[in-house]
């Protein structure tokens, strides 16, 4: 017996197509299957192509802290200036980004900060065990680590400055432990010695490799009886139906019949969403890659720069040092000195770290301005449902976004408020 014909309720299955493979996606289709629904899953790439690429690879309970904290507006002046600096802007964007960074910069208002987090803390609590069923189904449990993660401190001020993501990390209950030089180098030796502090999460976790985990469970999902169609959606066709749902997706190669659809098409989502009768602000936060097929150093956990924001994750083919902002929008290309700085700055992390081979990459996240992810049903279509605007937290978050997309699909009771994930909440 399979997990879909396990799992099936009675007499309530649906065609449901879900546009977007990403690792969302992916997990919204083997959720939805598990209830028994025909699903269809639609990209116009393979399963993981998009930002689910090139991630970090980490999966942590520690992310509760929203991308706009107080004091964001006074760093808009130095990310202008900076364009190799953690955080930049491309000057041409900035009309266009204008409306989102304003709801980004309200969102660093103290008492949004903790509506946020405490949004964040309901959905991370659940992001780790969400992933079984799936790991289980497509044999691939092996594929997620929890050792743990460490973000580092290079001096005094840096981490004076920190505190305040420290405190929300607290009062939300995050597990962390503040080290002393010495501690850090004994829990990660290939550390450079020298830095001022390490915070130690215990309780995050990493995949080994972040692409193949979605092919494994993009496989699972064909297996299961999914079908995977590798087509551009173009819009919807709403005739015929009642109104709940469009009666078909309609792809470059022709219309998919659905009951229900799903939305998870990471950044790209927006001008589909306004079809279905939605408005959400969705942006993109660029973030590029540099992956090292060789690199010569064999960290055990992933590291965190809280200085220059991307992190050194051990996979199973190399280390992949990935992260930083870029607000540029969809369609400018890609700046590879974000990506070659990455290089300068983990040289000094990894003595001996090995960079003759490199491999670059720049990916978009889904971001929201309020660093939140769309969980939701339609407004106007009650049958049209919203995966996406997971920002930094796409992979972490994948599994517990697919279980609670199916809750809303079955009409079940996802155990929590979904409001503060309305696609309509703005
Ligand atoms: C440098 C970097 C580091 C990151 N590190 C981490 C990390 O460590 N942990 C973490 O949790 N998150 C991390 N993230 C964020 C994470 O990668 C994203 O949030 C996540 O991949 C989003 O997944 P998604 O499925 O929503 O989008 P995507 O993976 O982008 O998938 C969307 C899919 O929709 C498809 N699509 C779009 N439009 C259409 C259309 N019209 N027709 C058909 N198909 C369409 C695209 O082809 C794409 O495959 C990082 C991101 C970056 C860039």
């Amino acid at each position: 017996m399979t997990v879909a014909a396990a799992q099936a309720p009675s007499g309530a299955a649906q065609r449901i197509v879900v546009i977007g493979a990403g690792v969302v996606g992916v997990c919204v289709a083997l959720y939805l299957q598990r209830d028994g629904h025909a699903v269809t899953l639609v990209d116009r790439q393979g399963p993981g192509e998009g930002a689910s690429f090139g991630n970090g690879a980490v999966i942590g309970e520690e992310s509760v802290v929203p991308v706009a904290m107080p004091g964001i507006l006074g760093k808009v002046p130095g990310m202008l200036l900076d364009p190799l600096g953690p955080l930049a802007i491309r000057w041409s964007y900035l009309p266009r980004l204008a409306p989102w960074l304003l709801r980004f910069v309200a969102a660093s208002r103290p008492a949004e900060v903790e509506r946020i987090s405490i949004a964040l803390k309901a959905l991370m609590d659940g992001a780790f065990d969400a992933f079984k069923p799936l790991l289980e189904l497509a044999g691939a449990e092996a594929m997620l680590k929890r050792g743990g993660w460490v973000g580092v401190y290079e001096t005094e001020d840096h981490f004076a400055a920190a505190q305040p993501y420290l405190e929300v990390q607290r009062r939300r209950g995050v597990a962390l432990d503040v080290l002393p030089p010495e501690e850090l180098r004994q829990l990660e030796p290939a550390l450079a010695p020298g830095f001022h502090r390490g915070v130690y999460y215990p309780k995050v976790g990493h995949t080994v490799n972040n692409f193949r985990l979605v092919q494994e469970l993009a496989a699972a999902f064909t297996r299961e009886g999914g079908t995977l169609c590798r087509q551009e959606v173009r819009g919807f066709d709403f005739a015929g139906g009642d109104g709940a749902a469009p009666s078909a997706v309609v792809t470059e190669a022709g219309p998919l019949p659905c009951d229900a659809v799903v939305l998870a098409a990471g950044a790209w989502s927006r001008g589909l969403a306004r079809q279905l009768g939605e408005n959400p602000p969705l942006d993109t936060e660029r973030g590029y890659h540099m992956h090292l097929p060789n690199p010569g150093v064999a960290p055990r956990i992933p590291v965190y720069s809280t200085t220059y924001g991307f992190v050194s994750t051990p996979l199973e083919h190399g280390l992949r040092l990935a992260g930083t902002v870029e607000l540029g929008g969809l369609e400018a290309a890609p700046n590879w000195k974000r990506a070659e700085v990455l290089l300068t700055h983990a040289r000094r992390f990894f003595p001996g770290l090995d960079t003759r081979e490199t491999e670059p990459w720049m990916g978009h996240r889904p971001s929201m301005p309020d660093s939140l992810p769309v969980i939701s049903r339609g407004r106007r279509h009650r049958k049209a449902f919203f995966a996406f605007g997971h920002g930094h937290c796409g992979l972490m978050l994948s599994a517990r976004s697919g279980k609670l997309i199916a809750d809303l699909v079955a009409g079940r009771d996802p155990g929590m408020d979904l409001a503060p994930y309305r696609v309509d909440r703005f």
